[in-house]
């Protein structure tokens, strides 16, 4: 029947329509996204990062995003070694919400890694046989998930500096391109990592300092470096014990604000393979930390826990580890950016002088002003602003030797498009194979 024949006609058109918009709008393509989880198990928190690409493309475009974060309530899982177990129940929240974030159906294809840092490395040193029992637990834990779990394992110091210089450049779309590259500066609690590429040197001054990779088709020559203890907890640490070597019952510390005053105790300061061995023979339970603020003085402080004396390279930065000459554009990221960012010194176009008189003013100011001044920052982060800040200009300038001139090359950044900086992006890349060692073919030529 016509009328019949009709709407069978206007059904076809209309499923072809459909069909044709779908293809052209690459409706099921966009649907189809692949995922990968790291944990970052960092000395004091542990952060959770969800990664998102599209399917047919893992393979060779940069395109793989952060598409969700998650801080996990407590301290990092160095601390549980007294409580193992309670260091696996602390993911289970942000695990969580990765089970309502990755669709359902790719869940039990989702590669989930674990990869904890220095405060692990410092854990291992103190007490292996608690860091075993905090990843069995974290192990157990993560398992209980119906993700590919990849399992929980400490990177080296040379795998933190690696990948984080990894994830800056492919973010940067640097790496596909064979573009010059950026360095990277990574700030944690216990460690801290340079890495960068120096076109005249080979690797074969300090073979432990150099990485090679081959990425799309580019030969990279890394030198990267971590220093354990040199993260800014643990350099707050060493200051702190080098002020306290006496045993007193109180210091006047020039990184804290003028009134700043705590009582503190001496086995907690000392409790870290960073500074057990220096610890007064006698010495009463608790100190007095009190303030001054003055960062001029800080600045000397903080320069005694760099070892500069002795040098068997062509050229060192501190502590005996050579560094080739810095070169390009850094990236300062993670607690390089919180600190600086909270100080308002993130514009390096500033000159480094300028910097540094910013600083004293702002190390100079009453503890009671500053509590007054920022009511809704976390107590400890505050009364450490002047110290952080003060570490890490002179970690870059005495530490690594950057100068006036080359402080503009440094860039502090907490994300590059949307994808937080740090090792994780890098490190999951390179596990699941997603950056090629050779660059993908070209296509073809349009034919004439
Ligand atoms: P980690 O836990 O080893 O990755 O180290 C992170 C470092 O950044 C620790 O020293 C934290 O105290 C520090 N940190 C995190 N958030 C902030 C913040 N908002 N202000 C200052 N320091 C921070």
């Amino acid at each position: 029947r016509p009328v019949t024949i009709i709407i069978t006609v206007i059904g076809v058109i209309a499923i072809v329509a459909l069909v044709t918009v779908a293809v052209l709008q690459n409706w099921p393509l966009s649907q189809k996204y692949k995922y990968g989880i790291v944990l970052d198990a960092g000395s004091s928190h542990t952060a959770l990062y969800i990664y998102e690409w599209p399917a047919e493309k893992d393979n060779n475009t940069g395109r793989v995003e952060q598409t969700h974060s998650c801080t996990v309530k407590g301290p990092g899982i160095s601390s549980y070694a007294s409580a193992p177990q309670k260091a696996g129940e602390s993911l289970t929240e942000c695990m969580q919400e990765a089970v309502h974030r990755v669709p359902k159906k790719r869940h039990h294809e989702t590669p989930l890694y674990l990869g904890a840092t220095a405060g692990m490395r410092l854990l291992n040193v103190q007490n292996s046989s608690a860091s075993n029992k905090v990843f069995q637990a974290v192990d157990e834990a993560l398992r209980e998930f119906p993700f590919a779990f990849q399992g929980a394992r400490i990177l080296s110091g040379q795998e933190e500096g690696a990948f984080g210089w990894v994830t800056v450049n492919y973010l940067d779309d640097r790496l596909r391109q064979g573009l010059e590259t950026n360095g990277a500066l990574d700030l944690g609690g216990a460690s801290t990592q340079i890495s960068f590429v120096s076109s005249n040197y080979d690797g074969s001054e300090s073979p432990s300092n150099s990485v090679n990779f081959r990425l799309y088709g580019n030969d990279y020559n890394l030198y990267t470096h971590s220093f354990l203890c040199y993260g800014k907890d643990q350099a707050l640490r060493m200051t702190l014990a080098q002020q306290t070597r006496s045993g007193p019952t109180s210091i006047l510390d020039p990184c804290f604000h003028d009134g700043y005053s705590e009582t503190k105790e001496y086995s907690k300061l000392y409790d870290s393979p960073c500074v057990s061995d220096r610890k007064p023979q006698e010495a009463p339970s608790t100190y007095i930390h009190t303030g001054k603020g003055n960062f001029h003085q800080c600045q000397e402080i903080v320069k005694s826990v760099f070892n500069f004396t002795h040098c068997q390279y062509s050229q060192c930065s501190f502590n005996g580890i050579f560094q080739p000459h810095l070169q390009g554009p850094f990236g300062a990221f993670s607690a390089y950016y919180f600190v600086m960012n909270f100080l308002k010194l993130t514009n390096t176009s500033i000159p480094l002088e300028q910097v540094k008189e910013k600083l004293a003013h702002y190390c100079a100011t009453p503890w009671t002003q500053i509590q007054k001044q920022y009511p809704n920052v976390k107590h400890k982060y505050l009364a450490e602003y002047c110290f952080s800040g003060t570490y890490i200009l002179t970690l870059l300038t005495e530490g690594y030797n950057f100068t006036s001139e080359s402080y503009p090359n440094i860039k502090f950044i907490k994300e590059i498009k949307g994808s937080d900086a740090g090792w994780t992006l890098g490190y999951m890349l390179n596990l699941t194979n997603m950056i090629p060692a050779e660059a993908p073919d070209s296509p073809p030529l349009p034919h004439a």
